[in-house]
């Protein structure tokens, strides 16, 4: 056989870029016109620490990272101590911009902080010791931020025990407390329970700098509060979701306008024309009603598209939104292109982004929230940067 007889119609043998079947764009200038906007929210003497934890909810940590530093942020929130690491080992980041991980750290990971200038959270006295002693033993000095419980549930002491964990940190010769904050459990509406979050915590904050005469670096407000609690934008604010170009939730409608930074699509790879009464997909959940063409494109629930969106999510392809028809599968999704369609194999079905149905949208079908959606989208989506 000789190479020509090789040739396929896309090219020669190995010389074109493999094309991807499923991938997610990442869109730097959107994510640009949403720091902006939270910019603008919160005014210029406050920082934006630029949370990134969960592979910066799907759009890839280095990355945003890296553009979110080139915007001016130099503070960055991760889950743990492992995303921490990636930013540090992949250079995502200057060595001297801060990482703060936001979970109490297991007594054996406290010596990664140390060696790799990973601010810590304090939720306890008992971490409080680890990390002190560690510290001593390494002959260093280890960044924390106290994480107070004002009445999400989830880490921390409450603040009237909080006070004597701070002045403990404060007189430990090996901990340097750079920061305090703590976390809403609703942010986006304005009731009782959250006012009493907020000044309970900037209490404790006075307090503190009162009786040691200096100032910490206190922040509480991620998305919701950035938006719907302005009197707790304190030093600085963690906005997650925003970045990413979506509200906290679906209720929220007074926040600035934002832009999706991530476009999900995946490519058309089969189509056919079914009868009238023929079932589509696992456990025949669809049933075409009359002669329809049906496309099959290359993005399943292991991809990220969420097994819930079944028969209920539409996607758009060359502009035209489409019903999502069948089970959603692991690999592949069907869509009901109608009667008439000019789709053709190898065309690009958006599934959310900017030029389809928003993750919001979809969340909404599938009852969940777009953080949710956007976490999903997994790692055989190639990430495209544009
Ligand atoms: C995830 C997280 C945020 C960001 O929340 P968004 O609602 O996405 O803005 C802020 N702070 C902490 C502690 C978090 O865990």
């Amino acid at each position: 056989m000789t190479a020509d007889s090789n040739a396929s119609p896309s090219g020669p043998l190995s010389q074109l870029p493999l094309e991807h079947l499923s991938e997610a764009l990442i869109s730097s200038a959107h994510l640009a016109c949403n720091v902006k906007k939270i910019r603008d929210l919160i005014g210029k003497e406050r920082k934006i620490m630029g949370v990134v934890k969960a592979n910066a909810y799907g759009h890839d940590a280095p990355y945003i990272a890296g553009c979110l530093e080139k915007l001016g942020v130099s503070d960055f929130g991760v889950a743990n101590i492992d995303e921490a690491l990636q930013l540090r080992q992949t250079k995502a980041i200057c060595d001297n911009s801060r990482i703060l991980a936001f979970c109490s750290p297991l007594d054996s990971h406290i010596p990664f902080y140390l060696r790799h200038n990973v601010t810590m959270t304090v939720t306890d006295f008992r971490t409080m010791h680890a990390a002190a002693a560690a510290a001593k033993a390494a002959n260093r000095l280890l960044n924390v931020h106290v994480k107070v419980d004002t009445g999400m549930g989830r880490l921390g002491l409450p603040p009237e025990k909080a006070m004597e964990l701070l002045s403990s940190i404060e007189e430990n010769d090996h901990l340097q407390l750079e920061g305090v904050y703590t976390h809403f459990a609703q942010s986006t509406i304005s009731d009782d329970f959250t006012r009493r979050q907020t000044d309970c915590f900037r209490h404790l904050c006075s307090e503190f700098e009162h009786r040691f005469r200096r100032s910490v670096i206190k922040h509480a407000a991620g998305s919701g509060a950035i938006i719907c609690q302005k009197n707790a934008h304190l030093d600085m604010v963690r906005p997650g979701i925003m970045l990413y170009g979506y509200p906290p939730d679906s209720t929220t409608t007074i926040g600035p306008e934002l832009k999706p930074v991530m476009q999900f699509q995946a490519k058309i790879i089969f189509i056919k024309e079914v009868a009238p009464g023929t079932s589509i997909s696992y456990n025949r959940t669809w049933i075409a009603p009359e002669k329809r063409t049906i496309a099959t494109i290359s993005a399943g629930y292991a991809d990220g598209y969420h097994r819930r969106l079944s028969n209920r999510s539409s996607v758009t392809i060359n502009g035209r939104s489409y019903p999502q028809a069948g089970t959603v599968t692991m690999d592949q999704t069907m869509v009901d292109l109608g009667n008439a369609s000019r789709a053709a194999v190898g065309d690009t079905a958006v599934l959310f982004g900017w030029d389809g149905p928003s993750a919001a949208d979809l969340a909404d079908m599938a009852g969940t929230i777009s953080y949710e959606l956007l976490c999903a989208v997994s790692a055989r989506v190639t990430r495209v940067f544009i």
